[in-house]
């Protein structure tokens, strides 16, 4: 088995990176069309994409089977999710023992929700607590991998502040993060803040901007409740311009997400990570737009 290239390597190219997020579908129907999606991507040959990690035994599953298809049949480098969420120390070292013999080597590193009823994050017996703890598991087991963790440009919405977030983030990296990759956010100021303080807090490591192109008002409303990022009024009052026609929602969110883009690129990030809800329209057009 080909180990893979560590994505730290990719990085190290000084290059803008582009990368995609699949999560597991719920069925063999939903895989089938993954497939016809990812070989629709193929055309603007990602750097690398990520398969989010669930809470259940079934998506955990098809977390493996979908990597493995992204992998070994679609040729990309993939780089599966792992949580700390349901997991004793001993499975999450077999889980790493698995990836790291299928050659894997680059893993997106993370506590996890608390399970769906559940408010608090609670850790599972012998399991481990915080995302940090998770990187500490894997780098020991495995000094090669090269791990990413998540960053929350408009904070954790657990944390008491951004300021205290920016210290449990500090621990992520020198607990052996190699990268960091951000929640979606909609204004690239508050991006720019974020990498300025980490930077101030000796966080080194190149900072993936996390964009989500808009499909739909009422689901990237539901989203940015849950993961606390704002909704810009401007971007709004497009949406809601555009009604129930979904082909107009879709363009506004993907000339938004293209303007974005176009900033970060221009203003030094390290490339663009695309959470791209198993779709292959937005990132298509995207890179046509940015190849202009
Ligand atoms: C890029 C990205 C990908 C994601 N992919 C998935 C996925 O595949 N599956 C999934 O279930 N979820 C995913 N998530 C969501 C993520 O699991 C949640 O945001 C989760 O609530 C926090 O995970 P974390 O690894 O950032 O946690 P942590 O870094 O552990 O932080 C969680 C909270 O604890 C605090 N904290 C951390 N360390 C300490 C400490 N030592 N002492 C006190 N407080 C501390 C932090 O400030 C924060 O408020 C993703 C998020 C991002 C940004």
């Amino acid at each position: 088995m080909i180990a893979d290239r560590p994505i730290s390597e990719l990085l190290a190219s000084k290059r803008a990176l582009r990368s995609l997020e699949f999560f597991p579908p719920k069925d063999e129907t939903g895989v089938e069309s993954l497939r016809q999606t990812a070989t629709a991507l193929k055309r603007i040959a990602p750097d690398f994409v990520s398969v989010t990690y669930g809470a259940g035994g079934t998506t955990r599953d098809r977390t493996a089977q979908v990597s493995r298809l992204l992998r070994s049949e679609i040729g990309f480098t993939v780089m599966p999710h792992l949580t700390c969420v349901g997991h004793s120390r001993d499975e999450l070292n077999a889980v790493a023992d698995r990836l790291h013999a299928d050659g894997y080597r680059n893993i997106m590193t993370l506590r996890g929700d608390p399970p769906k009823g559940q408010a608090e994050f609670v850790p599972f017996q012998d399991g481990l607590r915080y995302g940090s703890d998770l990187v500490a598991l894997l780098k020991a087991r495995h000094a090669d991998f090269c791990l990413g963790v998540g960053g929350y440009p408009e904070k954790h919405p657990e944390a008491r502040s951004l300021e205290v977030d920016l210290d449990n983030l500090k621990r992520k990296v020198d607990a052996g993060a190699a990268f960091i990759t951000t929640q979606l956010f909609f204004d690239n100021a508050v991006y720019y803040r974020f990498v300025e303080k980490c930077r101030a807090r000796g966080i080194a490591v190149p900072i993936v901007p996390g964009i989500m192109p808009v499909l739909s008002l009422k689901q990237i409303r539901r989203f940015t409740e849950m993961c606390g990022a704002t909704l810009p009024e401007q971007l709004i009052k497009r949406l809601e311009a555009a009604g129930e026609t979904p082909e107009i929602v879709e363009a506004i969110g993907i000339e938004w997400a293209l303007t974005q883009i176009r900033g970060l690129l221009a203003n030094g990030a390290p490339g663009y990570h695309l959470y791209i809800m198993n779709r292959a329209k937005s990132a298509l057009t995207l890179a046509a737009g940015l190849a202009a």
